[in-house]
């Protein structure tokens, strides 16, 4: 895929974000890491499910735009690029506001029973990071702890971060966070049983052998 085409896929995937009502507004942003010091990152002020490719900002590690644009980089660059320079091996990242991903982490609650393979799987625990004002500092340093060990976290009285090795698997486990926050949700917690320790080690058997 060239620079133009994951500019394409990052309106597709905001449509896609805001269609499911992932993200209200203008909230929630998205980024790509194209090369060392060369990310694409989607703008502040802008619905993500109105975008078009030419809103799409290319700007290097500290955040300074590599290509004419009128628009300004999301609020929550910084955050993004944290996480790249965390962990090498992510070329993508996706925040948004799901309902019940975020109600969760308004509670202050992770996302810790081991109820639905594929949340095990694609997920395993989610945590809580500590409640840090949007768009400063604050937010990066209070994910930093949660990165090495996990592939999505909730941000306290936010919303909700995931990452992967492209955008759409960063935009799947968004996907499976909210499904797994909502079945948790919906259940009947005293009656809810777990995946046993058993049945997990043979699932993660099969999965590590594809
Ligand atoms: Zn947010």
């Amino acid at each position: 895929m060239g620079t133009e085409e994951k500019k394409e896929y990052i309106c597709e995937i905001g449509k896609r974000l805001y269609e499911r009502e992932f993200v209200a507004a203008n909230d929630g942003n998205i980024s790509i890491k194209l090369a060392e010091d060369d990310f694409l990152v989607t703008p502040t002020g802008v619905s993500k499910g109105f975008m078009t490719p030419d809103m799409i900002l290319r700007v290097d590690g500290a955040g300074e735009k590599l290509e004419e644009n009128e628009l300004q980089p999301s609020s929550e660059t910084e955050m993004h690029l944290d996480i790249y320079d965390k962990l090498e091996d992510i070329g993508a990242v996706v925040h948004a506001h799901p309902p019940y991903a975020t109600a969760r982490a308004v509670e202050g609650r992770g996302l810790e029973r081991k109820i639905l393979p594929e949340a095990v799987i694609s997920l395993g625990t989610v945590p809580v990071a500590e409640y840090g004002t949007p768009s400063t500092e604050e937010i990066p340093r209070q994910v930093e702890d949660y990165l090495e060990d996990n592939n999505a976290v909730l941000l306290e009285n936010h919303g909700a971060l995931s990452w992967g090795e492209d955008l759409k698997q960063a935009y799947f486990r968004m996907e499976t966070l909210e499904f797994y926050a909502r079945i948790l949700k919906l259940i009947d917690y005293e009656h809810a049983g777990e995946i046993s320790e058993e049945n997990l080690a043979r699932l993660r058997r099969i999965f590590q052998k594809e």
